[in-house]
Formats: C-alpha cells, structure tokens, sequence
C-alpha cells in the first residue's frame, strides 16, 4: 500500500513515498485525489506515486504563476536579487546532491554514476543562470537628433515547461534557469514516468527564496495534464523536450494561442570517422555517445560514417567493446542500465527486429547480466554494420543502445550522408587534417558540431538546439535567456 501525500514531499529515498505537486507555494494532490504509480525501470517495482492531475490542477498553477508575475515580489524584485535565488538554489541542489542522484537514478534506471553527473550539471546551470540574470541587458541605438532609442529584456511571463523522462534534473535546469533568470514565473509538467526529482527541485526553489507561485511543478499524463497545459490561454510561452509528435501537437496548441515555443526535439546524430582520425581518441567516444543513458539521449551518436580504408578495423574494435558491453540495474552502475518503461523496451526491440528484414547486419551486441532483475526493462547493446541511409533504422530515432554505421568515400559523400536525414542535432567530426576540420563542420547542418570530440562536460554553457526536424530556438548558454525574453524598443522623444 502506498502511503497517504505528505507534506515533506520526497524527503528521503528508498521507502514509498506519495509526492504531491507544488502549485502557489504549497504541495498539495491532484484535486480529483488520482495517483499515478512511480516504478524503478530496474525491477520494474512500485516505490513511489505522484498526482494524477487534470485541467483543474493545471489551472490553478497557471492563475498561481500569473498572480506571481503580476503581483507578487517576484515582478519587483531586481535582476540582481532574482540571480541571488538561482544561486542559492544551485548551492541547496549541491548539498542535496546524494540525495538528488540517488532518486533520479532510481526513477530512470540511470546508472548512478550518470544520476551524479545529471547533479553536477544542474547545479552548474543553476550557477550560470544565477550569474547570468542580471547581465542580460538592451542597447542604446542611435537614432534621430532629438531623440533616445533603447532595447530592454523583457519577460514572456508564464513559461510552461514541459520535461521528458531521460534527463529530467539537467532539462528542468537549462529550463528554469533561464526562465527565471529573465523573471518569468514558471509551470513545470514533468513526464509521468521520471517526475519525483522535478517535485524535489520546486521545493528546494521555495527553500532558496522563491517566492510562492513562481515555481510550480504539475505531475501528470501528457495527453491530460500536458495537453492541458499547453493550451492554456493563460501561458505566455511553452518549451517542450521530447519527440517530435508530441512536439507538433504542442505547437498546434500554441499557435490556437498564438505563443511562442522552444522545441527540442531529438535527432540522428552523426559521428563521421576520417582516415586520418586518431581512434584511440575516437573510439571509446563513439561507443560512449551511443550507450550512456542507455542511448535515451535526444543528442545521441546513433549514426557511425566510418571512412572506407578504416572500416573493417574500426568495425572490428568496435564489435569487441559492444560484445563486452553489460546492461544492470542501476545501482550496479554498469555500462547502461535499464529503458525508462516496457513500452520503450518493446519500441527498441522492434526497431532491431525491422533493421534486420531491412538488410543490416548485427555485427555484434552486448548482453543484459544473469542476475538483472524479471521485472527490469533491459536491452542489450547492438552495433548495426551495412546499414541502408535510407532505411528507417538510419533515419528515425531508436532513443535505444543502438548504432547504425555505414562507410563513405571522401568528404563530399560524408557530408551528404551526415545531412541526410530531417533532423539536425549534434555532429562528431573526426580528423587530423585541419583544412578538413574546418570544412566539414561548416558544412554540416546540426546546432552543434564537436571536432575529435563529442559532447563535452555537460555543455552548460553551449547554446543547443536543432534544425530541421530537431526543432527551433536555443536552449543552454547566454543564448537561451534570449528566447526565454522579448526584446523590447523604448523610444523618448526629446521636447
Ligand atoms: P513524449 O511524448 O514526447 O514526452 C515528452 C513530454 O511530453 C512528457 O512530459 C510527456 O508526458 C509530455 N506529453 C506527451 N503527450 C503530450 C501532449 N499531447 N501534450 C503535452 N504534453 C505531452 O515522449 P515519449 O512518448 O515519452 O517518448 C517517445 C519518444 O520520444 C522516444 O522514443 C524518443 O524518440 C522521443 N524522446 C525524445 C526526447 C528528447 O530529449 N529529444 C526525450 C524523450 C523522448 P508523459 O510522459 O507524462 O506522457
Ligand atoms: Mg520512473
């Protein structure tokens, strides 16, 4: 039997705990009393609920971040004392850091040491955007004789924030962080399936200083509280991260209400190899981008270019790190740990199942560990060679531990490879030749391109986003509190 709501929320792991939503300052359940049960991807057991909440539960916490940006202390507060909060905030996330790791790594099945390193990341993003609040400043243009011209950051005012499953404590930082930094107020719906340390953080928000209202966290369905949310009259902004369906539904709701959005929307990341590259370097990346978060990462390397003269090698180091790969639990803190739920599970399965009629070959793939629990959602890694470019296995997203590489000759077939799919993400370029560095990373359409690198400590800092199918506008770095504001033009006329 799960425990009835409390109001010290999720204070400790490792017990069942009924966490309630955090709406006006206050925690409290859905209205309708629903609960949704919260199970660990590793053994697929119940040790937690959240609300079920509906319209009414929505409504309440967009009137209270309304009332919040309007009215309270918030509206008046300085750009200064608002980066105050976020610091506090990010130094209260670091104390609970243990705490904090432990529970995502519980509710995602994420190896604990990647539940640390989603810690660590929040905590940097709470720093930069507390440093960043009151740095984000107009310009004086110069205009008429007679006249002052200026531009001033202005907040949206209520941003909703709808977070997926894979990564919820970094993608509710870059989120809030900006938001708020720009002295918006905020309604937070976390995916029903990783929502426990959202709830945490709103709390941890009101400990550092928020006032009441401005950090509201709704947990709940997609299609009920999400839809909800999104359609809202009374948001100002939505920004989503998730797939790209579920992506074009929001923005049709927006465009009802004709808001603006930020989407993030997942990709087909390619990693191209060159000849020349230094695979000592590369490889372990390679196999790392593709199998952390048990490949549930909307930034992924899923796509492998590999450089003819080096493909059988490269196939071959490649076939021996997948064959020793293990999928565990999550506190055995393996190689990757379990998918978020079944349905995930079954989605990657069948994806294999149709690469394979599709005519790829599986040229090696890891194993799921004897003693992981029945209940647990595993799949083994799988390395895919002699993959068609335009089979659904090199053009859709697995969000699965699972590689699909091809060979190409020169840069020309590199690039058109690389850029051939709707999506565009991240990129990898791996070469020695420096001239060929600058030119393929030009060419490639992603929001970021690493060079004999991919992906880099979290990339806080990093403004982040797609093209195409990926999505628009920016996240992370100084750019994103530019989406997160509206520019306003105040003209003074001199009589
Ligand atoms: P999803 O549907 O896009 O879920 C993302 C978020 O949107 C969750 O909070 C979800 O809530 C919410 N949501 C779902 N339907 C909604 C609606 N109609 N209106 C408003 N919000 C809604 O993703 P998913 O179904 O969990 O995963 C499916 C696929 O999405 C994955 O296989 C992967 O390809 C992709 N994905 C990408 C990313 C990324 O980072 N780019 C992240 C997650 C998933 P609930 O989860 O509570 O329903
Ligand atoms: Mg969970």
């Amino acid at each position: 039997m799960l425990k009835t709501p409390d109001t010290t929320l999720l204070r400790t792991v490792g017990e069942e705990r009924a966490a309630l939503n955090v709406i006006g300052g206050r925690m409290v359940g859905a209205q309708s009393g629903a609960r949704i049960e919260v199970a660990c991807p590793s053994d697929g057991k119940v040790f937690a609920s959240v609300p079920q909440s509906g319209e009414v539960d929505v409504d309440a916490a967009v009137r209270s971040a309304r009332q919040a940006f309007e009215t309270g202390p918030w509206s008046r507060m300085t750009a200064a004392e608002r980066g105050r909060i976020l610091s506090r905030l990010s130094a209260l996330v670091e104390v609970h850091a243990d705490e904090l790791a432990a529970l995502e790594s519980r509710d995602t099945g994420k190896p604990a040491r990647q539940g640390v390193a989603d810690v660590t990341a929040a905590i940097r993003y709470y720093e930069y955007y507390g440093g960043a609040a009151d740095k984000a400043h107009g310009d004086q243009i110069p205009f008429l004789d007679g006249y002052t011209a200026f531009t001033s950051r202005e907040p949206h005012g209520v941003v909703a924030g709808i977070i997926p499953w894979n990564y919820p404590l970094q993608i509710l930082a870059r989120v809030a962080g900006a938001a708020l930094a720009m002295g918006n107020t905020l309604v937070i719906k976390p995916a029903e399936d990783a929502s426990l340390t959202s709830l945490r953080i709103a709390d941890l928000a009101l400990e550092a200083g928020c006032p009441a209202g401005v950090f509201n966290v709704v947990t709940g369905y997609g299609g009920e509280a999400g839809a909800a949310l999104s359609a809202h009259p009374g948001v100002d902004y939505v920004t989503f991260t998730g797939s790209t369906g579920t992506g074009t539904a929001i923005q049709q709701a927006a465009a009802l209400n004709n808001r603006g959005v930020t989407m993030e929307l997942g990709g087909k990341s390619p990693q191209i190899l060159f000849a020349d590259a230094d695979l000592d370097a590369a490889l372990p990346v390679v196999v790392n981008a593709i199998i952390q978060n048990g490949g549930q990462t909307c930034s992924a390397g899923s796509r492998l270019l590999v450089e003819k003269p080096i493909h059988d090698e490269v196939m071959a180091a490649l076939a021996r790190s997948f064959s020793a790969l293990v999928a565990e639990p999550h506190h055995a803190d393996g190689d990757l740990g379990p998918l978020i739920n079944a349905r995930q599970a079954e989605r990657v399965a069948a994806m294999i199942e149709a690469a394979e009629k599709d005519g790829a070959e599986i040229v090696a793939q890891g194993s799921v560990a004897d003693d992981a629990p029945e209940g647990g959602h595993y799949r083994a890694p799988v390395l895919f060679g002699g993959v068609d470019p335009l089979s659904q296995l090199a053009q859709e997203e697995v969000f699965g531990p699972v590689l699909a590489a091809f060979s190409f000759e020169g840069e020309e077939e590199a690039v058109r490879l690389a850029n051939g799919t709707q999506y565009g993400l991240v990129a990898g370029v791996w070469t020695r030749d420096g001239g060929r560095q600058h030119r393929v990373a030009r060419r490639i359409r992603a929001g970021q391109v690493y060079v004999n690198a991919y992906g880099a400590g979290g990339g806080v800092e990093l403004p982040f986003g797609g093209f195409g199918r990926s999505g628009h506008g920016r996240e992370k770095g100084f750019e994103a509190l530019y989406d997160m504001s509206a520019t306003k033009t105040t003209v003074f006329r001199h009589i």
